[in-house]
């Protein structure tokens, strides 16, 4: 109707993309971003988010994955952050519901609940704070409306970090690799259930490791078995690429005793 257009086209006037830089990715212009990404509550959110002063205008597309899409955004005082949302539509329940149920952090959640999409996004809020609490590099968490987290941009000028997977590496990475495992666990009593190339980035300060929707409390009945996948996983990275490698199973044994 007539007022939801005015509210779209003011959305859209707030939301501009102010800069050229930050290359959105092919296919992913600025209106298929507003208009067919992100369903109309996510526009809502966004725009209070303005209007609340919390970002001054979201400045680019970083990343369309299927369950999220990072965005550029620029606080008033001009500072990077990057803005992870989580797609409404698209979210896959059941491949979430094992990261979830079990969870004793979670543990009021009724099998089957719905709408996991708020509940996902404030998992991997809690699971930052929780880790930047406990010292372990990532992005630092700075605030969460709904299914939009705001976090800290790591990287320049609007362009992410290199991840390990696009990255040199060397030993050094491979030992602090398996040092942010080891700090999950004991100091931030966590597994990340996604450790990868793919989710850590490698910046001039070491390594940071982000995407920690998947993490999981260690009191998680499944929590070793994550770990031990988180374990393989960077451990197969790092062999691949040339780096002399602990025994992973030893790693493992080593981490939970
Ligand atoms: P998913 O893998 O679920 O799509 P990620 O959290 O891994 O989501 O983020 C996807 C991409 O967005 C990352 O590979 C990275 O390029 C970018 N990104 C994520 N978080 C940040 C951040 N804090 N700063 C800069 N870029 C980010
Ligand atoms: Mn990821």
């Amino acid at each position: 109707d007539d007022l939801s257009r005015k509210i779209e086209s003011k959305i859209d006037k707030k939301l501009i993309f102010k800069s050229k830089r930050g290359g959105l990715k092919d296919g992913f212009k600025k209106g298929k971003v507003i208009n067919e990404v992100l369903d109309k509550p996510t526009v809502m959110t966004l725009y209070k988010m303005i209007t609340d002063h919390i970002i001054s205008y979201v400045n680019g597309a970083i990343s369309a994955g299927k369950e999220s899409v990072v965005f550029w955004g620029v606080e008033n005082n001009d500072v990077n952050v990057a803005l992870k949302i989580y797609l409404v539509s698209t979210s896959n329940f059941k491949k979430r519901e094992p990261y979830i149920l079990g969870d004793p952090r979670f543990s009021h959640i009724k099998k089957g609940t719905k709408n996991l999409v708020h509940l996902w996004a404030r998992k991997e809020f809690r699971n930052l704070t929780q880790c930047y609490e406990a010292g372990i590099p990532v992005p630092r968490p700075l605030h969460l409306t709904k299914n939009v987290l705001v976090m800290e941009f790591i990287g320049q000028g609007g362009a992410p970090a290199k991840s390990l997977l696009t990255s040199e590496v060397d030993e050094g990475d491979y030992f602090q690799a398996i040092s942010i495992i080891k700090d999950l666990y004991h100091k931030a009593k966590l597994v990340h259930g996604d450790y990868s190339e793919y989710n850590i980035f490698k910046t001039d300060s070491g390594l940071v490791v982000f995407d920690l929707g998947s993490g999981v409390d260690l009191r998680h009945p499944n929590a070793q078995e994550f770990l031990k996948r988180d374990i393989n996983n960077i451990t197969k990275f790092f062999h691949k690429r040339g780096v002399s490698v602990e025994d992973p199973d030893e790693l493992f044994e080593e981490i939970i005793k």
